[in-house]
């Protein structure tokens, strides 16, 4: 088959070009799959989840303190009607009772405040975590809404370079004899169409060629289409 120099070189960006496109669509795939966007939603949610529990957890707190504040104030009011008792009664028997009670009110109303500082304690911690939890959610939020604004513009991208390639291809097309361009894409099918003989090997197989038939490539004319005798690819010399 006769061939002219620049076709060979418009055959060989043509498969640059079909091959860039194939890297551009399985890129696009990919992104299309939203496993990124799947990753920042399951972040999202885990936090959710962990404020939820957070929340639950505070509000058993709060319950708890409630209840010991509530006991406290029982034990309270329970040592000042006493100490009025014990100012009224002039019985010693009584006022021994009454002292021996109000001893055990003490020591019950000083082990309810110790849990009380200790509950405190806990709130304030479960407090911060909450906060820290929450701000984190928002910044969960941020970064899905930047994940997703990315893929879009990485998608619209990928579209525009697949676009222009495709044009571009079609130019090259109208360029090359419509009997190479069937053997091309035939040859494209099973692999590389279009390689260059660099010194002794081609660069679509990358395997040497030997000193017989590199001697045989030469005497194809310069106008003749040549082939690689290990993968028969189209050859540019
Ligand atoms: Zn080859």
């Amino acid at each position: 088959m006769k061939v002219k120099k620049d076709e060979l070189e418009n055959l060989f960006a043509l498969q640059d070009l079909i091959i860039l496109n194939r890297k551009l669509e399985a890129q696009a795939k990919q992104l299309a799959t939203g496993s990124d966007l799947e990753a920042a939603r399951s972040a999202q949610l885990a936090n959710s989840a962990e404020i939820s529990q957070a929340r639950l957890d505070h509000e058993a707190l709060i319950r708890e303190l409630q209840r010991l504040e509530a006991d406290l104030a029982l034990v309270n009011k329970r040592i000042s009607t006493d100490k009025e008792r014990l100012n009224k009664t002039a019985v010693a028997r009584d006022a021994l009772g009454i002292q021996h009670e109000l001893e055990t009110l003490a020591k019950r109303a000083a082990d309810l405040e110790d849990v009380e500082i200790e509950l405190l304690e806990q709130k304030s911690e479960s407090d911060m975590r909450l906060h820290e939890l929450e701000a984190q959610g928002e910044k969960l939020e941020q970064e899905l809404q930047l994940t997703k604004a990315r893929v879009q513009l990485e998608l619209t991208d990928l579209k525009t370079q697949f676009q222009s390639n495709q044009k571009t291809s079609a130019d090259l097309r109208g360029k090359i004899s419509a009997e190479l361009l069937s053997r091309f894409d035939s040859k494209l099918a099973r692999g590389l169409a279009v390689g260059r003989l660099q010194k002794n090997t081609c660069t679509a197989c990358n395997m040497s060629i030997t000193a017989t038939a590199l001697a045989d490539l030469h005497q194809v004319p310069a106008d003749e289409l040549a082939s690689c005798p290990e993968c028969q690819a189209i050859l540019l010399r």
